[in-house]
């Protein structure tokens, strides 16, 4: 039998990058996966060609984290439809860098929106099913940079840190009703979100890495899907970094 073998997972900003890599992953190990991204096109393109390489069942969505009604609205059309919630991905993220002088209030917003409050927006919308079944993982993706911060990115750093305070507090709150709650830390991930660094920057920071390369999405995939798997159930507040060696 697999891993995940129907269990319901829900991905956040799974369209593409790192957030598709997991939901491509659970898929694989026999989740049924609800895709939700911005755009509903980008949602059904994946969830479309992840249903076809893997036979399983997708859900895609068009949600905004950052937007509690549209969460909680997403939220109950999973439950309607799956009639469960096993696993929760609080994947999707954005950066707007500005140094900290430079930095407007809306770079400020935009980010603690998406990165922190959508994080909270999602949980809470799932906290009751949870609950109900009595059984579930929650994986935050954080960053190396919410623990070690980094420059020009005081909103993307708070946020990465905020979320790992969350899956702290969630794993003391929830652990007693077999509600598990962790983060993950990648380093240098090989998505679109590093766009628009500059190639010498890039090279730089991947000198800095001790495998001298940057990672993939799926070796944060195969991460996350151990964190929501039965192999990890007595894995609770943990913070795992999946960085090639970066911070040491
Ligand atoms: P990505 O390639 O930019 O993908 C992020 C996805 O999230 C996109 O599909 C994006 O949609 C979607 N999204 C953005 N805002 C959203 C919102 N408000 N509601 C729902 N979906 C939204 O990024 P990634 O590199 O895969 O990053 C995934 C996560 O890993 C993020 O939390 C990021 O901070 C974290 N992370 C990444 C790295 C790295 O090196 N790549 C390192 C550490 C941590 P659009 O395409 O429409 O914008």
């Amino acid at each position: 039998m697999k891993r995940m073998q129907d269990k319901v997972v829900v991905v956040t900003g799974a369209a593409r990058g790192i957030g598709e890599a997991i939901a491509r992953r659970c898929a694989e190990e026999g989740a049924k996966v609800a895709l939700w991204d911005l755009r509903q096109q980008d949602a059904d393109a994946a969830a479309a060609a992840i249903a076809a390489d893997t036979g399983a069942e997708t859900l895609a969505q068009a949600v905004d984290v950052a937007s509690a009604a549209a969460v909680n609205a997403a939220a109950a059309a999973v439950l309607a439809r799956f009639g469960r919630i096993d696993g929760l991905v609080n994947n999707a993220g954005i950066v707007a860098d500005a140094q900290l002088k430079k930095m407007t209030e809306e770079q400020w917003d935009r980010v603690i929106g998406i990165n922190l409050k959508g994080v909270y927006n999602c949980t809470r919308a799932f906290v009751d099913a949870f609950l109900a079944q009595g059984s579930g993982s929650i994986v935050n993706i954080s960053s190396v940079v919410g623990v070690y911060g980094n420059f020009g990115q005081t909103n993307y750093a708070a946020a990465k840190a905020g979320v790992i305070g969350m899956a702290k507090s969630w794993a003391k709150e929830l652990g007693r009703k077999n509600i598990r709650a962790n983060a993950i830390c990648p380093g240098f991930i090989a998505t679109p979100i590093l766009g628009d660094m500059p190639k010498e920057v890039l090279d730089a920071l991947i000198n800095e890495v001790p495998m001298k390369r940057m990672g993939q999405p799926k070796e944060i995939a195969a991460s996350v899907a151990f964190l929501l798997s039965d192999d990890a159930s007595y894995v609770n507040g943990a913070v795992l970094e999946v960085a090639g060696g970066l911070t040491i």
